[in-house]
């Protein structure tokens, strides 16, 4: 199985191998690195996954995918990974709300949220990425984080051999729970600092490292280089296709579904990564219907699948559900390849860089109908639907889930489609446990975080993840503050 990018128009596209493209990330013409075809799951294959542990269906599904990599090698990565130490109740558990709606819970990993999923197997991948293909050099993630992706880069590349990572964020940016998180970080191969200014400050730091060539240069004297951690790495996609795979097996096994069944899907969605592979869990054979694309305020991708048009030229709310306050969603690109190949996507990817918005055809907007139905959600909608969901069905959701629930709700009411739904859960309710609060009138007795969880914790009768209170007890290890001007001195 080998690797093009989405915007490669010549007749007979360059293609590279899975560890090439999971060094590369991105491909040189700045498309997406995309599987050269989609391998088949027939029901042969689920039935044969249904008896299998995560780690286990990990590897299967991994292996088709990744065809260079030994796959004794992907079972040693896929068990570390999955491990019960680092998920403890399992990997991707799926918990029923109500009758049709299931939770596939995806934020039972170490910063509990969904991203630990890919960054748990990750950085593994890319350190055999670095073996295979005789790289000698250290590998130096650079991350500007606006939260969530930072804490789980850092638990993910933590001496791991061969690389390096360093982790920016806002300081007035980031909650008090996430600063907590990444500051208590530990590991020998870590770094964290914060930037002064908001999100773009730090993001425009790591951008001009990645850009200036004599920072390069003096990295490799060094002996070094520079990479990213960001969703458009096909080594973080890849891992987001098995638990889609294995909440289907674990409903069959279950007896809450026949093999065969149509289920729908319901993802939270920010840079169309995760709901991207369901879309490619759909194309591989999975009996998958209608793909749910959730959104907050932000709801660019609602009109695109309404209306046709892609447009980011609009006013950026910041919500409850911050990990979705995106106007360009970076992964719709290997939507647009899949359906209208590499030229189609080049031309709207200029379109979009220059004009910032793009149109598609009515007959590609059609065909997107079959599997992908948008919709969005207020923060007023949002909060209630954090009240009522816990009060109706006992399920304390956090603002990213219940954008979900909310718009799978529409959905169904619009629809009148009753099958059965998998709902992507994406964050423990206690990572952002100040607007759960909020949402339920729970009133903490002050706004420091552990006076927030035990107030949660109290009124809900549930208990927050020990890998989060944790943190509140650990020692501080970066409390270095720094202008953006100094970023390159930390990179290099
Ligand atoms: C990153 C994130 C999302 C959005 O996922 P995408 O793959 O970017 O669409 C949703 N919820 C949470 C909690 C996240 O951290």
């Amino acid at each position: 199985m080998n690797y093009i990018s989405t915007r490669d128009t010549a007749e007979t596209p360059r293609s590279i191998s899975s560890a090439e493209a999971i060094k590369t990330g991105l491909a040189p013409d700045s498309g997406l690195f995309m599987p050269e075809s989609i391998p088949a799951l027939d029901e042969a294959a689920i039935t044969r996954l249904t008896e299998m542990t995560y780690a286990e269906r990990a590897t299967e599904i991994l292996s088709m995918f990744l065809t260079d990599y030994d796959r004794e090698a992907l079972l040693a990565d896929c068990t570390e990974a999955y491990s019960e130490a680092r998920f403890p109740g399992g990997a991707a558990p799926v918990v029923p709300i109500g009758d049709d709606m299931y939770s596939l819970e995806l934020w039972h990993g170490p910063t509990c949220a969904f991203k630990d999923m890919a960054l748990q197997i990750m950085p593994r991948l890319l350190s055999r990425a670095l073996t295979m293909t005789g790289e000698r050099r250290l590998a130096h993630i650079l991350v500007a984080t606006s939260g969530d992706t930072g804490k789980a880069a850092l638990e993910g590349y933590k001496d791991v051999p061969g690389i390096k990572i360093s982790v920016f964020y806002p300081d007035d940016g980031v909650s008090a729970m996430q600063k907590r998180q990444m500051i208590t970080q530990e590991g020998e191969n870590v770094f964290v600092t914060a930037v002064k200014g908001n999100f773009d400050d730090a993001q425009n730091g790591v951008k001009k490292i990645f850009a200036d060539h004599s920072l390069a240069e003096k990295a490799a004297q060094n002996g070094m280089f520079f990479s990213s951690a960001n969703s458009i790495n096909w080594g973080r996609l890849a891992p987001q296709i098995v638990y889609y795979i294995s909440a289907y097996c674990d409903l069959v096994r279950d007896n809450e579904i026949f093999m065969g069944d149509v289920v729908n899907v319901c993802v939270p969605t920010g840079n169309f990564g995760n709901i991207f592979a369901a879309y490619i869990a759909k194309q591989m054979g999975l009996p998958l219907g209608k793909l749910i694309c959730a959104s907050n305020s932000n709801c660019v991708l609602t009109d695109f699948f309404n209306e046709g048009e892609y447009d980011r030229m609009r006013t950026f709310y910041k919500t409850m559900s911050p990990s979705m306050d995106i106007l360009i969603s970076s992964n719709l690109e290997r939507l647009l390849y899949a359906i209208g190949g590499a030229e189609f996507t080049a031309e709207r990817m200029a379109s979009l860089a220059g004009d910032g918005s793009y149109k598609i055809p009515y007959k590609v907007q059609e065909e997107l109908a079959e599997s992908f139905a948008g919709y969005c959600l207020s923060e007023t909608e949002t909060g209630e639907v954090i009240k009522r969901i816990f009060e109706e069905k006992g399920y304390l959701a956090d603002p990213h889930t219940a954008v979900g629930i909310g718009c799978a709700e529409k959905y169904i009411e619009e629809s009148g489609d009753t099958r059965k739904i998998i709902l992507a859960s994406t964050a423990s309710p206690y990572k952002f446990a100040a607007d759960v609060c909020r949402s339920l009138d729970i009133e903490p007795a002050s706004d420091e975080p552990m006076d927030i969880i035990s107030a949660l914790e109290n009124a809900t009768d549930t208990k927050a993840p020990a890998q989060l209170t944790r943190t509140l007890t650990m020692d501080v290890r970066f409390d270095g503050v720094i202008d953006p001007t100094d970023m390159p001195n930390v990179a290099v």
